[in-house]
């Protein structure tokens, strides 16, 4: 098995080499490789503006109305998905469909490599969603697992909710046009922020459900301690990630030595 780690913009907040490390340590006789920006090999002007076109494709309008695959998006979009791309620009206030853009991502992965002893998972900080027919609109997403895994740093901090008391409070800080930073301080403990220290700590379990989702096909555990619960609040998330009294749960953990003593 080899996991191989890209990176789609996340540089700023996230130590990549330091997540490396760890699955390699979890993980035992696996080699893990960092890639860095997924686009690198593929940067001929044609090749660029081709992606360029695609991922602007994949911008949710409208969270109520589900995206068709091939949309034709505008000339601009695609000029700042170019630059988006090669690293000029930071994408901040869009919404893409994250199984379309897996589907993006999918294409750029070597034919050589898309086996399944492949683990290839990007770390993006692009903010996602995924399509609910339930109630028919799109929900925000912290990762999707598939081939490739795509864990974003802006959904870790969007998309799980945060505490009700918070909600009610930022109201009141905004109406009475005080200082948002005091607020965040006050809920340190159960919000994760942009530029969070421990956002490279949290994304290695996600790290694991990715890899977890490879094994087994199985990326979530049901034990709110174990770095595989699908959190869907922040409190959970930081509990699970950071604070609990063990990483994996007995079952997990059985499973990782297995894999160590192969
Ligand atoms: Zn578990």
């Amino acid at each position: 098995m080899e996991i191989i780690l890209y990176d789609e913009g996340t540089a700023q907040e996230l130590d990549i080499e330091e997540i490396a490390r760890y699955l390699a340590q979890k993980m035992g006789k696996v080699r893990v490789e960092v890639r860095g920006n997924p686009f690198a090999f593929n940067l001929s002007q044609d090749k660029v503006s081709d992606y360029a076109r695609k991922i602007a494709g994949t911008k949710i309008q409208e969270v109520s109305q589900k995206i068709l695959s091939g949309q034709e998006p505008l000339y601009g979009e695609i000029e700042y998905e170019k630059r988006r791309i090669l690293g000029k620009t930071r994408s901040f206030g869009i919404l893409y469909d994250g199984f379309h853009l897996l589907r993006i991502f999918c294409e750029i992965m070597s034919r050589e490599e898309s086996s399944l002893e492949f683990v290839h998972i990007f770390f993006t900080n692009r903010l996602f969603a995924t399509w609910d027919d339930s109630n028919k609109r799109y929900h925000l997403r912290t990762s999707v697992y598939g081939i490739p895994s795509i864990i974003s740093t802006t959904g870790l901090v969007e998309a799980p909710a945060k505490p009700r008391e918070y909600y009610l409070l930022k109201q009141q800080y905004e109406r009475l046009g005080k200082d948002l930073t005091e607020l965040k301080d006050r809920f340190r403990e159960s919000i994760i922020d942009y530029e969070d220290k421990r956002l490279t700590e949290v994304t290695k379990g996600y790290a694991m459900q990715a890899v977890f989702y490879s094994l087994t096909g199985a990326p979530f555990c049901e034990d709110k301690g174990c770095r595989l619960y699908n959190a869907h609040w922040q409190e959970e998330l930081i509990f699970a990630q950071l604070w609990g009294e063990y990483e994996f749960c007995g079952r997990h953990t059985r499973i990782l030595e297995g894999l160590r003593k192969k």
